[in-house]
């Protein structure tokens, strides 16, 4: 992959974790108690509800952040671009999709168990 391309790549992981750290600070910040203590029955389990799907949301975050920390390393590396399991070209619209990618399309669709 020549240079140009190489640094399209790095400066799309970059402004994609700099979206993902703002995200997740604000996941991490303190959930308000919706309703409170009056709140009845059915708005706490909404609250709840919400507070899981925040904590859910605040895991994947943290994947897609070292999996965008690992594609910069690549980048660094020299090997960014090449699909872990068959060492073939990532096409370059799949990177362009998901430039922290480590597998070809097919890999993905087709894992080897
Ligand atoms: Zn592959």
């Amino acid at each position: 992959m020549d240079r140009r391309n190489l640094d399209r790549y790095k400066q799309l992981l970059l402004e994609k974790r700099g979206e993902m750290s703002v995200t997740i600070a604000e996941a991490e910040s303190p959930i308000p108690a919706a309703g409170g203590l009056r709140g009845d029955p059915v708005d706490q389990a909404n609250a709840d509800a919400e507070a899981e799907l925040q904590i859910h949301l605040h895991q994947t975050d943290g994947r897609l952040l070292r999996a965008i920390e690992e594609a910069l390393t690549r980048i660094r590396n020299g090997t960014f671009g090449t699909c872990e399991a068959c060492r073939n070209q990532i096409s370059r619209a799949r990177l362009e999709a998901v430039p922290w990618t480590r597998l070809c399309r097919d890999c993905k669709e087709h894992p080897v168990v």
